[in-house]
């Protein structure tokens, strides 16, 4: 047991210091507010892992840090899709060897003790901690993480496009298995983003007809090409009714409009964290009798980054990504609040 001990403070002296890119002060993304820093190698403690950042996706989330949500402690390492080697293990962490290839993703940490972490709801555990928000993320060269929080990634990726698999790609999975769909049946797809991208895959390969409603000659263009049986807007009707629906707009008004074509006894899921306007007044007998039913979705669990993570390895679905370093972080923010991203932004570490 010493001699473990030993050895996992000479992998973490690896690095002194490390490079991050850290939020110290809210700002708008347009200010450049992530600042290069030298912090002291974290080290890992009980059945911790330290892991060597080879590349961390960016998302949407994290432009919300700069205007609506701020994390709640400052400052912050932020990035949540974090792909990298197992560079050290602290004390009592058996799970994996040195240099694995594993993933982080937006659970870091949950009590492991209430109902919702016994019952695999650990989701919505009240003490549930998320990476780069309540604890260091992936805008840096190293982190560390609990054991039971890091999952190995199929060969089949590079580093860089297994990152935004760790995001849009599992909470698209939770978001389409809370649906209850069922092989051959219909899904309609309400707006069409990166997790929308991702489930789309997943319907075509287990032989579900997707109707997406989205905005945008160029987004149904996408929609068809990866797998699409019928495209439209937002308030038109499909051929058929849907056994499921997952809404992924940020408004209000695509509660109804799903609802009216969904089939009696379907789920609509809402995936979004928040709507910017409310949802109108529903008709009951129109739109939510018949047993239709509502749900939304929180966060992730790590069966659902596991099991996502090996389906699409096996699909395949191999995400379209756009590189920048570590330094480009704010520039790479910017563009992603623009739009001017193609596929998934990632920022990939230099190797030392
Ligand atoms: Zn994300
Ligand atoms: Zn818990």
């Amino acid at each position: 047991m010493h001699q473990g001990l030993v050895s996992s403070v000479e992998q973490v002296r690896r690095y002194e210091e490390m490079k991050a890119m850290v939020l110290k002060e809210i700002s708008p993304v347009e200010n450049e507010p992530l600042r290069m820093e030298e912090l002291p190698d974290p080290i890992p403690g009980p059945n911790k892992i330290l892991v060597k950042i080879s590349a961390c996706g960016i998302c949407h989330t994290e432009l919300f840090y700069f205007k609506i949500r701020r994390p709640p402690r400052l400052p912050m390492v932020l990035g949540h899709q974090i792909v990298g080697r197992v560079e050290g293990l602290g004390p009592g962490a058996t799970k994996f060897v040195l240099g694995d290839r594993v993933g982080i993703a937006w659970i870091n940490s949950a009590c492991g003790k209430c109902h919702f972490c016994k019952g695999g709801t650990e989701n919505l555990c009240l003490e549930f901690r998320g990476t780069g928000c309540h604890a260091h993320g992936g805008y840096a060269q190293c982190t560390v993480v609990s054991e039971d929080f890091a999952y190995l990634i199929p060969e089949r990726f590079s580093d860089a496009e297994a990152t935004p698999l760790l995001c849009a790609g599992a909470i698209g999975y939770r978001d389409l298995i809370l649906s209850g769909i069922k092989k051959e049946q219909t899904l309609g797809l309400f707006g069409f983003g990166a997790s929308a991208h991702i489930v789309i895959q997943i319907a075509r390969y287990w032989g579900c007809k997707s109707f997406v409603f989205t905005r945008g000659e160029e987004h149904r263009n996408l929609a068809k090409k990866l797998g699409a049986s019928w495209t439209g807007g937002l308030e038109d009707d499909p051929p058929e009714k849907l056994h499921c629906a997952i809404d992924f707009t940020p408004v209000g008004e695509t509660v109804p409009q799903a609802l009216r074509v969904l089939e009696k006894g379907g789920r609509l899921v809402l995936a979004v964290i928040r709507k910017r306007n409310p949802i109108p007044p529903l008709d009951y007998a129109k739109l939510l009798w018949d047993e239709k039913e509502i749900k939304s979705v929180a966060n992730i669990t790590r069966k659902d980054a596991r099991e996502f993570l090996s389906l699409a390895a096996e699909i395949p679905i191999i995400p379209e990504v756009q590189e920048f370093s570590l330094e480009e972080a704010n520039q790479a923010l910017i563009l992603l609040k623009q739009g001017k991203i193609q596929g998934a932004g990632v920022l990939k570490m230099q190797d030392e």
